[in-house]
């Protein structure tokens, strides 16, 4: 452990000259400093222990310490450190045809990028071309659902529909439009049956009333993540697949949290029979957080449209990164592992057994609902049961803060929509131990009790 003095140093220089994601700095109180972790728990410079209740943005799937990861990292970047897919290399190729295999259908082709916003960024792109070159070069519009966070680029920024994220950092860029998510929860249509299905309906009325001929794709994760954990209904993204098919709209799946076994299905698409997205991104999972890297998978009958002799047809678009042999090689590894060890299946059955647990919560006066999809769970918190009315953010602090100071680290819908803060996430490493995981339901109960 450092010393106090070496402690005190490098929280100085913290303070000085590093800039943090998404935090706001108040004085006296400094962030967590990580100093090392063991599989899903993790140590401070303080030497406190912590479990990872959020997989650090959600990525961190496998743990810390994988030393097969570690090692097909190092032995890759002995063999050949750096190679760009201007060219092609070995683990590239071989991950490219993995992704394929496991995202079912005819057959994908991906491209390779560094993160989650690039890959969307690159499926944008793909879009607007793919229509262009395909004698429809009006359609360059993008709809995305209010509370989804699509990247923090500016076009995947343009596409999250969540109003804090974006306040001063207006205009966003054009053709990016937000319909009602499928929330049931707090549907506009809710003495209606299914009211996700008029969410789904929306969105074809949309695509009409601004005119199919100007609309290029729908952009959806499976199930919203970081905007609360918003499951639909199983008919809604059936009827979104239809109503896209129908427009010649292309439906881009955003798996970057819930891609690869994270929500108990390889992809999170999966869930709901019949579904086969032209489009799917993905990042975090696919390298358990390791290293970087985004993709972007597209269905071998649209990347066709890239092959047509013509000035411009091919994909002008390149990443100096993406695909990095390494990052590629970590990929490989990954999902060797996550298939060996059965993750998936494991996610899904112990993930039933946590979401029943954490259900007891609801007899809370201030749990409002308790939604979950293998290891995903959203508490969404209330004043009032009756009027929903959401609990303040000093609320949802003290439950996070309480949890941190009994080890364990969950997290919250940070900035989706003002004054909606108030759905508290956990989404554990996937290779979580269920005792660790009934620990941390246990943590959640006695910090919601103690309140
Ligand atoms: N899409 C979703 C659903 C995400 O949750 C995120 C990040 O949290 C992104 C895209 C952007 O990924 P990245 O942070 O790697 O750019």
């Amino acid at each position: 452990m450092k010393t106090e003095v070496a402690k005190q140093t490098l929280i100085e220089k913290d303070q000085k000259h590093l800039w943090h994601a998404v935090y706001k700095e108040v004085e006296g109180a400094n962030p967590i400093i990580a100093a090392s972790g063991e599989g899903s728990w993790f140590n401070d410079i303080d030497g406190n222990r912590y479990f990872d209740g959020v997989s650090g943005l959600w990525c961190l799937n496998l743990g810390h310490g994988r030393k097969e990861i570690v090692d097909a990292a190092a032995e890759q970047m002995m063999k050949l450190s750096y190679s760009p897919l201007t060219l092609s290399h070995e683990p590239a190729i071989e991950l490219s045809a993995k992704i394929s295999e496991l995202l079912g259908g005819e057959g994908y082709k991906t491209f390779f990028s560094n993160s989650g916003s690039e890959a969307n960024e690159t499926a944008f792109k793909i879009a607007r071309q793919y229509h262009a070159q395909n004698g429809n070069p009006g359609k360059y519009k993008f709809i995305s659902r209010y509370r989804a966070y699509h990247g923090s680029t500016l076009g995947a920024l343009s596409a999250t529909a969540q109003a804090n994220r974006k306040l001063k950092y207006d205009p966003p860029a054009p053709g990016f439009l937000h319909v009602q998510p499928p929330y049931s929860y707090r549907s506009p249509f809710g003495d209606t049956q299914d009211p996700d299905m008029i969410a789904a309906e929306m969105i074809d009325q949309m695509i009409t009333w601004e005119g199919a001929e100007t609309v290029a794709g729908v952009i959806m994760e499976p199930i919203i993540s970081g905007g609360g954990v918003i499951i639909p209904s199983q008919g809604y993204l059936q009827r979104v697949a239809e109503i896209c098919k129908k427009h010649n709209v292309l439906l881009i799946m955003d798996e970057v949290v819930s891609g690869f076994g994270r929500t108990g299905k390889m992809f999170g698409f999966m869930h709901y029979e019949g579904v086969q997205p032209d489009i799917v991104t993905m990042a975090k999972g696919l390298t358990s957080g390791y290293l970087p890297l985004g993709a972007t998978a597209v269905k071998s009958e649209i990347y066709k449209k890239f092959k047509e002799e013509g000035i411009n047809n091919h994909f002008r678009h390149v990443s100096t990164y993406g695909g990095h042999p390494a990052s590629c090689a970590v990929g490989l590894k990954n999902l060797e592992i996550i298939e060996r060890e059965n993750i998936v299946a494991r996610v899904a059955h112990l993930g039933e057994i946590i979401l029943g647990e954490l259900k007891e919560l609801i007899s809370h006066k201030n749990v409002g609902e308790v939604r979950g999809a293998g290891f995903l769970y959203g508490i969404e918190l209330v004043e009032d049961k009756e009027t929903k009315t959401p609990v303040t953010d000093t609320f949802v602090g003290k439950i996070i803060a309480s949890c941190k100071e009994k080890g364990f680290i969950i997290g919250k819908n940070g900035d989706t929509v003002p004054g909606f803060s108030n759905v508290l996430i956990i989404a554990p490493p996937l290779s979580s131990t269920e005792a660790d995981l009934k620990r941390l339901v246990e943590a959640v109960k006695i910090a919601l009790a103690e309140l």
